[in-house]
């Protein structure tokens, strides 16, 4: 999920100089010999520096060389109780003892029934019913599919097009990578092989900032003239996440959820980056008040402990899919509602749930607001905001990430730039003097990087 960024080899990679001791060095070097890494080159040619984690507990990472870093990424916005969590290391031991996995064809279990029956209650109504699947990504699939055989069980099978925003980023398999943004995304590239879909502009209004009749005009105008071609729109709700890193007004997703009313379109919420308080409501719709007829959710599901997602969907999008000729919907992944997974999502929603998330995370906020803005002063910045426990350094020029991540790790933090974006989300266990270490060490680094 991580966008492309320059390659440059530093040099830790060839193996050179490491006077931290040779055993991460030796760990890189047998990983460079064989093993891929998120949008990197393979191998020898992979780009910036490589370290390697030897444990990670609280909002700490361990590295092999002894240096502990303080987590800034809670692990692409799922580690959101840090590592290790007392609970949730519990309820994966007592979920081992009963059963890893078991095939969901034909079987059932109280994690899988238990987990829908908390997503059905925490998520807007009438959401009712729940597809438990492997990734984000394929929880994006399965939204388009079950969009797709909606129609078809409605009898209308012209409307197989998906309407978004530009800037959005819904996952790496053809189906989500046709909905991404078409040109920081990867459409040039695989043209022929993916779906053609409508792109309105990215939504103009700033969270901050009211949103007028005149910038869902384009949207509104855009819909307006494929309805009938129409399937679903598809969207993040209130914060365009790995594409943009931008928050957007509620209002623009109410006047969305008004739209697709108007022309029967359907409405999918992506919250797999949204989902679970990050942006400071439970869920990125909770902001307008709004339902989506079919939500992803994935990402801090299982607190970043096992790889698992959602697709829920209302009685009416259901009941579609079952009428078209397949009678069934035509999905199911062999690892569907994994038990273990399952498990640990129940116990991270408990402990998400029972705990102040709400005053969490809107103290995370202020701090994040407070630490990053000295960065607004640095010549090189284009924009610093937050929204929820998200913080981001909008740089004018992309990043030399063979001089800021190995900045930030000198510094103690863990943080992953991409492109223009140094950016944060931290586990919400993240006390205030670490996220003070962390903005700091950020703001050092942008003006090192930008020198
Ligand atoms: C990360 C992400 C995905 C893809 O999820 P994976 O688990 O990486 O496949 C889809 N949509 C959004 C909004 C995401 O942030």
């Amino acid at each position: 999920m991580e966008l492309l960024n320059t390659p440059t080899v530093s040099d830790q990679d060839r193996g050179g100089p490491d006077p931290r001791g040779s055993a991460a060095a030796r760990l890189v070097a047998r990983d460079r010999a064989v093993v891929w890494h998120p949008y990197a080159a393979a191998g020898a040619a992979a780009g910036g520096p490589l370290f390697a984690v030897a444990s990670a507990s609280g909002v700490r990472l361990r590295l092999t060389d002894g240096r502990e870093l303080i987590d800034g990424m809670s692990s692409w916005w799922a580690a959101i109780h840090g590592y290790r969590h007392p609970v949730l290391d519990a309820a994966a031991h007592a979920q081992l003892d009963t059963m890893a996995h078991v095939m969901f064809g034909g079987l059932t279990h109280e994690p899988a029934v238990r987990l829908a029956e908390t997503l059905v209650a925490i998520t807007p109504a009438p959401l009712a019913k729940v597809f438990l699947c492997d990734s984000g990504s394929v929880s994006v699939e399965v939204a388009i599919k079950m969009a797709l055989q909606y129609w078809l069980g409605r009898g209308r099978p012209r409307r197989t097009r998906l309407l978004t925003v530009r800037r959005g980023y819904h996952g790496d398999t053809s189906g989500a990578m046709a909905v991404c943004d078409p040109d920081g995304g990867m459409h040039h590239l695989f043209t022929g092989l993916l779906s053609r879909h409508l792109f309105a502009p990215a939504p103009p209004c700033g969270f901050d900032e009211p949103c007028t009749d005149a910038h869902v005009a384009p949207f509104a105008a855009l819909l307006a003239a494929h309805a009938d071609e129409t399937a679903a729109v598809i969207l993040e709700p209130v914060l365009q996440g790995t594409g943009a890193m931008r928050g957007y007004h509620p209002g623009f997703l109410t006047r969305v959820r008004e739209l697709c009313d108007e022309h029967g379109v359907l409405l999918i919420a992506d919250e797999i980056a949204t989902g679970f308080g990050r942006t400071g409501e439970l869920f990125g719709c909770d902001h307008a008040g709004i339902s989506p007829d079919i939500m992803c959710v994935g990402k801090a599901l299982t607190g970043g402990y096992l790889t698992m997602a959602a697709t829920l969907c209302t009685d009416e999008v259901a009941d579609g899919v079952c009428a078209s000729e397949a009678g069934a919907f035509m999905h199911g992944p062999t690892f569907m509602a994994n038990p273990l997974a399952a498990a640990i999502a129940s116990a991270n929603l408990e402990l998400l749930l029972g705990s102040p998330w709400r005053e969490t995370v809107r103290r995370i906020e202020a701090e994040l607001a407070a630490g990053l803005a000295p960065a607004a002063e640095l010549p090189g910045v284009a924009e610093v905001r937050t929204l929820g426990a998200v913080g981001v350094i909008e740089t004018r020029e992309p990043v030399d990430m063979a001089v800021i991540q190995p900045r930030l790790v000198e510094l103690g933090v863990w943080v992953r730039p991409f492109g223009r974006l140094v950016y944060t989300m931290p586990p919400y266990v993240t006390g205030t003097a670490d996220i003070a270490t962390l903005t700091a060490a950020m703001v050092e680094a942008v003006a090192t990087a930008s020198r």
